[in-house]
């Protein structure tokens, strides 16, 4: 699941820095289930929704050009990366 650095920062402003999951999965996802819905990811939020691609397409882009004004406000280099790579990074 790749995001930007503006998600990430969303993400953990909403969810404290879990410990990493034992079996390697998303540290929020716990019995089947987000336990960080408040501050997920755009991928996060149409991953797996029951809607035609395009529609998910569509909301995605116009997430992400949201994303992209914000950054562009705040002059905030948007960078791209996986999340659980971002996240083992920042425990380091
Ligand atoms: S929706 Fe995103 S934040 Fe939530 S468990 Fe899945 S990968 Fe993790």
């Amino acid at each position: 699941m790749w995001l930007t650095n503006l998600e990430l920062a969303f993400l953990l402003a909403h969810h404290a820095l879990p410990p990493a999951n034992s079996d390697a999965g998303c540290p929020w996802l716990h019995k089947g289930r987000c336990t960080a819905r408040a501050g997920r990811a755009i991928g996060c939020r149409v991953f797996h929704c029951r809607m035609a691609p395009e529609r998910m397409a569509d909301i995605s882009a116009a997430f992400t050009r949201e994303v992209q004004r914000i950054a562009e406000a705040h002059q905030i280099d948007l960078t791209y990366a996986e999340l659980l790579e971002s996240l083992a990074a920042l425990r380091r």
